[in-house]
């Protein structure tokens, strides 16, 4: 089995994890409801896109929409 000839330093390791940030999902007001949507994605909140109702809104929605 190969092994490491050097610890890694805590140095090396922070630059090796400096990559590892999370990133913030994207995300607009809803045209309809104003609430917070992800872009290009039918409203998990009230099931309109694109100024129209897709969805219904009421206890289906949670099912018929992925967040
Ligand atoms: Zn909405």
């Amino acid at each position: 089995m190969a092994v490491p000839k050097r610890k890694t330093s805590p140095s090396r390791a922070g630059m090796r994890r400096s990559h590892q940030a999370l990133a913030t999902e994207a995300h607009t007001e809803c045209s309809n409801c104003g609430e917070l949507k992800r872009p290009h994605h039918v409203c998990s909140h009230c099931g309109h896109y694109d100024g129209r109702e897709v969805v219904a809104a009421g206890k289906a929605l949670k099912s018929a929409v992925r967040v």
